[in-house]
């Protein structure tokens, strides 16, 4: 029998990530948007970007607990670049207690496409491209800061984009050089448009977009963009729509989510489901065309994967299901002891997950009546990403 000790038990109520999505301001976040607009321009090539930068930096230092880095990189000399210079982005960091990390962030740089007249001095607002991406990650920033999570989170204002994702390269070849452990990355871009010009419309959906996961039969990863696609959507119900799209990214057009996926990492893209084309990358990307209603309901869904992934113990490994003939399907995995783990499944057509059950710190489950010839099973712990069985 164990010996009975004296304990105090501080009865602290922990902010879900629920409760934190409460908190996200649109007012904030037009704010920001604001602010960023009312430079002529932040392309990466001239001193507003810099200037830019500084004051993304000193909004992050007052939120307490980040350790914020204006991160230098050398951008190349090329089509959009007349010289070659060092340039800078930013790096803030909530510490968690393991050094596995979470990225989110948006590019803040802009350009003009359109008045070659003027070329590096015409004016380029960036409302939507992207200083929506940049207010949502700073808004996470500020409202996950309140409580302290297992997982380090990382907010990145990215610079360079619009030259050739320069800045998001930088990080992912830095993340590789150091052996970041990065669970997964959440590119914002463009995520403020609810209506085009064309009559279309859409305030209840943001997309996701993510590049294919492993082959069938490849060995178990647990890095896959399209299984964080998923989880995303499956923590988003019930908030927000998620639209998931099955690519990397939209045809011909970039984000800085794919440095990232190439290196390794499960990454994706949020983007609103109907861009106005007409306005990006010109004079015309102003707040006044930004719905911050929607781009906060974009936060919500990145705060609530985001928090439930900061909060998940590691994957799973060496899921398997059990190969013995008959109407249940068994799956096995090894855990940690003490770990929550979630099964889920669909339906090999199905794009999203139709069924999950949460069984408790088990390395085994058996799904009645579902045949594992007909669907596809999944174990994460419980809040993390996925790891398809094989
Ligand atoms: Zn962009």
């Amino acid at each position: 029998m164990l010996p009975l000790i004296a304990m105090t038990v501080a009865t602290q109520t922990v902010l879900t990530p629920v409760d934190l999505a409460k908190q996200i301001d649109p007012k904030r976040m037009q704010a920001t948007v604001e602010k960023l607009a009312s430079w002529n321009d932040r392309n990466t090539n001239n001193p507003t970007c810099t200037e830019a930068a500084e004051w993304i930096a000193g909004q992050y230092r007052q939120i307490p607990g980040l350790e914020v880095e204006i991160m230098k990189y050398r951008l190349p000399k090329m089509a959009r670049v007349p010289e070659e210079k060092e340039v800078v982005q930013v790096v803030a960091t909530l510490k968690g207690q393991t050094d596995r990390r979470i990225l989110v962030g948006g590019h803040f740089d802009t350009i003009n496409m359109v008045d070659r007249e003027n070329g590096l001095r015409a004016r380029a607002p960036g409302a939507n491209d992207d200083a929506s991406g940049t207010a949502l990650a700073l808004e996470l920033a500020r409202v996950m800061s309140q409580r302290k999570w297992k997982n380090t989170l990382v907010f990145v204002a990215f610079s360079g984009e619009e030259q050739g994702l320069y800045g998001s390269k930088a990080l992912a070849e830095r993340a590789v050089k150091e052996g970041w452990k990065i669970d997964g990355v959440f590119s914002n871009d463009m995520v403020g448009n609810s209506a085009n010009k064309n009559g279309q419309k859409d305030d209840k959906h943001v997309r996701v977009f993510s590049a294919d996961s492993a082959e069938p039969g490849e060995a178990e990863r647990t890095q896959s963009s399209r299984e964080l696609a998923r989880l995303i959507e499956f923590l988003s119900r019930g908030t927000f729509g998620v639209k998931l799209v099955f690519r990397n990214d939209r045809f011909g057009r970039g984000g800085d989510h794919t440095p990232f996926m190439q290196a390794g990492y499960s990454a994706v893209r949020f983007t609103e489901v109907y861009e106005e084309y007409t306005r990006q990358h010109t004079g015309d990307d102003l707040p006044q065309s930004v719905d911050f209603k929607y781009a906060a309901n974009a936060a919500k869904v990145n705060l609530i994967a985001m928090g439930a992934m900061a909060d998940a113990e590691e994957p799973p490994t060496r899921v398997r299901i059990d190969r013995t003939q008959g109407h249940d399907t068994t799956v096995n995995w090894k855990g940690q002891p003490g770990v929550i783990y979630t099964v889920y499944w669909r339906e090999t057509t199905s794009p999203v997950w139709t069924g999950s059950v949460d069984v408790g710190p088990y390395e085994t489950y058996t799904a009645k009546k579902l045949s594992k010839d007909d669907y596809v099973f999944a174990v994460g712990a419980h809040g993390g990403i996925p790891v398809e069985a094989r």
